[in-house]
């Protein structure tokens, strides 16, 4: 066996257990040493039956002292039973539906079972654990990896397989990372972090392992953002002629903040230079990134330049398209509308008038990708926040260009500084600090439950104020057990027995996005009250009359979602709020939300999220287009981000093409590889 072998030829997996590995992007030996647990169960101890907590799983080592029995309750429904002992006790062990049991445990063996121990009066029991000869243990006894699975894929088929690929495979892992990187960061070998980082022999081994993968991987992206970055500098662009600022800002019907001007100064210098810009402009929602981006427009047509603006979502390109009709239309510049939903004419002739250069400003959706459209003249490509864009779909726009073109991104998203340099490692970074003068800021509040009577009359309030509100809630649908609010069961409760008088509507992910657009549209005009919604209302969708929302089981989001949610409200000049529900009581939650409650600088808000929960969620999301992280969740460590961070900058800096680590550039190409082949 080797890293190549395909799962199929493992035992145990056929065809369709194939197909279901395959599901999580598991195909080879290969594959599995990189498919890294979640958690871990701490299995080491065994217990004789005696001495046994009970009510939390634990391992038992006891001998079979008669054969199990099986009965036939009803249709579907069978138990099997049998006695163990141990050395100091003996318990009943019951087995639903499964009767191989009467053929695998065999009298007088010993075996391990995990499971929970129950007592009922002076009897104990287990029932439906699992069990192994203890003669070879496999999954007791030990630290187990639990792993993320799919359907058809159990955690125990999945350690198996890993188990029996660490023992033939483990060896033949290619140490990539150049050995004095290695030395320098005291770094363990391939081999051993696979060992470890699957079935830690303690937890000083997981801890040696898990910092190794973690490194490696934020060592490879770190050395694949900063080589795009570095090759950048070489192209040539098309330089714009400058042109006096004055002229556009008359445009405006407001004047520009401080941090507008200097945005507006930085893009200036970028695009009438030599080199093809590659700026990104982070500002929080309000801060006026629009205008920003209209001025880059307006220089682009200054210089006899088209400009493709890509947004998200088909809303909020309508959205621009209107707004910067308004503003750039009494200059000259002729703005157009690109996006899927438009009539097979309608686009003919967008693409008819992008070519022939009768249209100046393109705004769309990613239809602005699809193959048929020929641009006379692009010179810039602005995107809209960015984070819903990959790296290698902002490369397929540039390519659009004989010469590339400037590229602008804006994003909402505060990030880090320390992640910053990662995430937008191919970027030049301008932040916009500063809000428009005269915003009333949120007032933010946390409550429980038992508040939520005031809370609903609170929405009335608002709702006969003329005002809107959103609701937003974790789950799209009722999942069994759970105690998370879900979109469609709340929205028709609140419809039919809390606000029958209101109008309230819902939208989730998981509608056609025509659906979703038509009832965000009905939302936009005025025409429903209460929106019910998971987090697709996210991104930019600009309502400035919804002045309230409520965001229900609060304490399962991230700070920086909530911030990003909040930000849906207070657009307009009016008081707006947000109410955080949550029961939870534990003292981190309660810190995180009431933190919440007191910030609203995004990126104070930021920075708190990475400090309490790490950088696994800032990458664990895909939210800002970088390749997915397989040791993601175990990144909780920012020091190693740092490290991986530094070694990468001095490795480009002493070997800028990699030309001497051709295994280390393999990895990079494969871990972008998602995003098409960017690195050519
Ligand atoms: P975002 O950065 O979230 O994209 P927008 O560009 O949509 O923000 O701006 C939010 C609102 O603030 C818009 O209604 C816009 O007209 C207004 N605005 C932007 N800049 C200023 C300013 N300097 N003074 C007053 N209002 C402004
Ligand atoms: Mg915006």
């Amino acid at each position: 066996m080797d890293l190549h072998t395909p799962l199929v030829e493992f035992p145990g997996v056929g065809p369709a257990r194939a197909k279901a590995l395959a599901k999580l992007g598991l195909n080879t030996a290969g594959d599995l040493l990189e498919y890294f647990p979640r958690d871990y169960e701490d299995r080491r101890q065994i217990y004789d039956i005696s001495e046994a907590p009970e009510g939390i799983p634990v391992c038992i080592s006891a001998l079979v002292a008669a054969p199990a029995t099986t009965a036939r309750i009803r249709k579907g429904l069978s138990i099997s039973k049998c006695r163990i002992a141990g050395d100091f006790g003996t318990a009943e062990v019951t087995f639903f539906n499964q009767d191989y049991v009467r053929q695998a445990l065999t009298v007088g063996q010993e075996y391990i079972f995990y499971g929970k121990v129950e007592r009922f009066g002076s009897k104990r029991q287990m029932t439906n654990p699992a069990f192994e000869r203890a003669d070879k243990p496999r999954f007791t006894g030990r630290i187990m990896p639990v792993y993320p699975l799919t359907a058809g894929v159990s955690n125990n088929l999945l350690a198996g397989l890993a188990l029996r690929a660490v023992e033939e495979c483990a060896a033949l892992v290619e140490d990539y990372l150049p050995p004095q990187v290695r030395q320098e960061h005291s770094l363990c070998t391939a081999e051993y972090s696979r060992c470890h980082v699957h079935f830690p022999g303690d937890e000083e081994a997981l801890a040696l392992a898990r910092r190794r993968v973690v490194f490696e991987e934020l060592f490879t992206l770190s050395c694949g953002m900063a080589f795009l970055r570095s090759r950048r500098g070489d192209v040539a662009g098309q330089p714009f002629p400058r042109a006096d600022m004055g002229e556009f800002l008359a445009l405006l019907p407001f004047a520009p903040t401080n941090a507008q001007r200097r945005a507006m100064e930085e893009l200036a210098a970028d695009l009438t230079g030599e080199r093809p810009m590659n700026r990104l402009i982070q500002g929080d929602v309000g801060s006026g990134k629009t205008a920003v981006a209209a001025y880059a427009a307006w220089l682009a047509h200054r210089g006899g330049f088209q400009t493709a603006m890509m947004a998200p979502t088909e809303i909020l390109a309508r959205q621009h398209y209107e707004t910067l009709t308004k503003l750039l239309a009494p200059a000259g510049i002729r703005v157009g509308l690109l996006t899927g939903s438009l009539k097979a004419a309608q686009k003919r002739a967008a693409h008819a008038a992008l070519a022939s250069g009768e249209v100046d400003l393109m705004v769309g959706t990613h239809a602005l990708l699809s193959a048929g459209v020929e641009w006379a003249n692009l010179g810039l490509v602005i995107t809209d926040e960015q984070h819903r864009f990959g790296v290698g779909q902002r490369s397929a726009l540039t390519s659009k260009a004989e010469k590339p073109p400037h590229v602008l991104v804006m994003s909402a998203t505060p990030i880090p500084r320390t992640l910053a340099l990662l995430i937008y490692g191919d970027l030049d970074v301008t932040i916009i600090d500063e809000l428009p003068p005269g915003r009333t800021p949120i007032e933010t509040y946390l409550i429980h439950e038992n508040k939520r009577e005031r809370m609903n009359n609170f929405v009335r309030k608002q709702v006969a104020e003329d005002h809107q509100v959103y609701v937003i809630c974790p789950a799209v649908e009722e999942g069994e057990g759970s105690e998370l609010k879900a979109v469609t069961a709340f929205a028709r409760e609140l419809a039919q027995k809390t606000f029958p008088d209101l109008r309230v509507a819902f939208v989730h992910g998981k509608l056609k996005s025509a659906d979703k657009d038509q009832v965000m549209a009905a939302f936009a005009a005025g025409e429903v009250d209460v929106l019910v919604s998971t987090t697709v209302v996210e991104v930019g969708v600009d309502v400035p009359n919804a002045s309230l929302m409520v965001i229900e089981n609060a304490d399962r989001f991230g700070l920086s979602q909530l911030h990003q949610l909040r930000g849906r409200v207070g657009r307009g000049q009016w008081q707006s709020y947000c109410i955080l529900l949550s029961d939870n009581d534990a003292p981190e939650t309660r810190e995180r939300l009431k933190y919440f409650c007191q910030t609203t600088d995004g990126f104070k808000i930021a920075e708190k999220d990475l400090e309490l929960r790490g950088p696994g969620d800032f990458f664990g999301q895909r939210q800002h287009g970088l390749p997915t992280l397989r040791s993601a969740d175990l990144a909780g460590d920012t020091r190693v981000l740092k490290e991986a961070q530094q070694a990468a900058q001095e490795l480009l800096a002493t070997d800028p093409d990699l030309s001497a680590y051709p295994q280390l550039m393999a990895r990079v190409r494969r871990l972008f590889s998602q995003e098409g082949d960017i690195f050519n």
